[in-house]
């Protein structure tokens, strides 16, 4: 369609090409763009902050950092040659064999040539007069691109707290989503982890093994369930092979992307027992079975209380002090409704000598100091501090960028109260910028492997479609935005998920709008949605031509 692109740009030095696209990010969404988009003959570069491929895989590398959807679906399946070639070899696959896989993906694909690394794009803004986006980067580089293409990810913006404090600490700190190459060792040393998500449960029961002593710093406390992980059985990789197309397709309509079993059955109707014996069952299973135990858990809260109570009585039989086991028991908001951690020994963390959890929301954290933390009751001395506090998620990598549609209007104003897309793939008033697994659709409600796959094509289909039919521009229209931010509100007030204070929610972020972001639909619905929307030649949004 355009030129090839020029060379990358040295530090400093500016460059003008034009690209057919840029592509930000070379995470699983940006990897699979650059090939679908090189497949069909568009020119396009891909810039990535990071020095190498991977996105969450290559900055996670927290102990302990691994997959919560099992490895055989948490994967790409575009390719049947990639399918056969790759071996996973556990239920849930470590940070680095995820990385290895992406980096394999990578090579594979011939990618890393049309991929900028250590650069990070500051500003996109839309030329009207060119019909055309400027991208920006920190090196200097200035690129023109019919499509810009965001595949920034909905968990790469950590957030350290604004702690008073952390610039005299003595000590070393880290945050879990920027984890150092290196590694880190904690031998023989006073660690707080401050936060109890998914990341600190993780890193909690590996650090805890290696520090002398361990400091839990938990503000709200975490549903969890066991991940029983371990090596992928033969038999389990044998019957894989023979069956991944249909498991695949069952995938891909399903309501999380995942192989989730969901009862039919309301915990209500059941009788205890039966209920007890559901719930065990799943626990047993592990990952987030337990959540498809009965049909009403996220939609009715006295039946999501059975489940939540249950999962307070695993903890109570695994922690033996009951004043520590109250203190892990999550009760102020519905279980699921924050992301459910998969874990592997976490609550049994809390039995050893070296390990104290304390309670921020009755001591809180005041300041830290030269050599430690103080919160309100008490000094804590320590020699690492690990920040598993979470990332301004969904909206935060985007409105880090400055980015500038129709007539200089800026997405971070736009976005004030609360995100606006047609679909979480495109906004009004931002021709041809396109947001894979943005906000407004299924994205971080399931498996992203597969959520992402699902927008990578429909927005290459959709580019090839333009250049078929001799479009120019695509942009979401003001009424199908409209429209489509109602119903997602609307599906998510369906559920119990909108009483959590979740990052789902904006809400670990201070000043963030309070507005559910993902689309709760369900994946299959959600792709079926999508799919009429392009066969209807792209209902709700405006096609134009060149000049027009
Ligand atoms: P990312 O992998 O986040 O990649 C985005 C890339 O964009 C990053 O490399 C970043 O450096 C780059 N970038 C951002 N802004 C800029 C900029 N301005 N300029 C240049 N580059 C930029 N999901 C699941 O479904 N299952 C799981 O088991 C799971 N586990 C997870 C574990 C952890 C620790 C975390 C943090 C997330 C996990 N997720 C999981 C979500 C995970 O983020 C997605 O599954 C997936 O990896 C996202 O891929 P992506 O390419 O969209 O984004
Ligand atoms: P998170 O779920 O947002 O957890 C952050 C934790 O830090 C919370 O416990 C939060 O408490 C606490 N916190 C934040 N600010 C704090 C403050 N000022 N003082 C005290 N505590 C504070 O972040 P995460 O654990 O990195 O996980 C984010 C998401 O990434 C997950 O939900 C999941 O989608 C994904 N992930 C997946 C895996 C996996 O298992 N594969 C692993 C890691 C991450 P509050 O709850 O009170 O805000």
């Amino acid at each position: 369609m355009s030129d090839a692109p020029s060379k990358p740009a040295l530090d400093g030095v500016e460059t003008a090409s034009t690209l057919d696209a840029v592509i930000v990010g070379a995470g699983f969404a940006g990897l699979y763009m650059l090939h679908r988009l090189r497949g069909l003959g568009f020119s396009a570069r891909v810039y990535e902050a990071g020095s190498g491929v991977g996105g969450t895989w290559f900055w996670n590398r927290y102990p302990g950092a691994r997959c919560d959807v099992e490895s055989l679906e948490y994967s790409y399946s575009f390719s049947e040659e990639l399918e056969r070639e790759w071996q996973w070899t556990e239920r849930y696959a470590s940070q680095p064999e995820i990385l290895r896989y992406l980096n394999h993906v990578a090579e594979r694909f011939d990618l890393k040539r049309d991929i900028q690394f250590e650069t990070r794009v500051t500003a996109a803004i839309f030329d009207e007069t060119a019909n055309c986006w400027t991208i920006h980067t920190d090196r200097g580089d200035r690129v023109s691109a019919k499509f810009c293409i965001m595949a920034t990810g909905c968990l790469s913006a950590a957030k350290v707290p604004g702690f008073k404090g952390l610039e005299i600490f003595h000590g070393k700190w880290y945050h879990t989503g920027h984890w150092p190459q290196e590694g880190v060792d904690f031998t023989g040393q006073r660690v707080g982890v401050i936060g109890t998500g998914s990341s600190a449960i993780q890193s909690v029961p590996i650090i805890a093994g290696q520090a002398s002593h361990l400091f839990v710093f938990q503000r709200t406390p975490n549903f969890s369930v066991p991940a029983h992980n371990g090596p992928l059985s033969p038999e389990v990789i044998e019957d894989w092979n023979e069956h991944h197309a249909e498991y695949r397709h069952r995938d891909r309509t399903s309501a999380f992307g995942i192989n989730f079993e969901m009862s039919t059955k309301s915990a209500l109707e059941v009788s205890p027992e039966e209920r007890q014996r559901a719930y065990e069952e799943r626990w047993r299973r592990g990952g987030f079975s337990v959540v498809g135990a009965f049909a009403d858990l996220i939609f009715n809260k006295e039946a999501n209380d059975t489940a939540a109570e249950f999962v307070r009585s695993k903890i109570r039989a695994i922690v033996r002090d009951s004043a520590v086991a109250e203190t892990l028991a999550p009760r102020d908001y519905p279980l699921a409704t924050k992301r459910i951690c998969v874990d592997t020994g976490y609550y049994a963390t809390f039995n050893r000598d070296n390990v104290t959890l304390v309670d921020v929301r009755v001591t809180p954290i005041e300041e830290i100091t030269a050599t430690g933390l103080r919160a309100s009751n008490a000094e804590y001395t320590l020699d690492s501090i690990v920040f598993a506090t979470g990332f301004d998620a969904m909206t935060g990598a985007l409105c880090n960028i400055d980015i500038r549609g129709r007539g200089g209007a800026a997405l971070k104003r736009k976005w004030s109260e609360g995100p606006r897309t047609y679909l979480g793939i495109m906004v009004a008033g931002f021709p041809n910028l396109f947001t894979i697994t943005g906000p407004g659709s299924p994205s971080v409600l399931s498996n992203m492997v597969l959520s992402i796959e699902q927008h990578v094509n429909w927005i290459a289909d959709c580019l090839a479609y333009l250049r078929e039919h001799q479009f120019a521009n695509i942009e979401a229209t003001v009424n199908a935005e409209n429209d489509w931010v109602a119903h997602v509100n609307e599906v998510a007030n369906f559920t119990l998920f909108p009483l959590a204070n979740s990052w789902y929610m904006g809400a670990n972020i201070p000043g963030k709008p309070h507005v559910f972001m993902p689309y709760i639909g369900g994946v299959g619905v959600y792709r079926q949605k999508c799919d009429k929307i392009a066969a209807e030649g792209y209902k709700g949004f405006a096609l134009s031509a060149p000049g027009s």
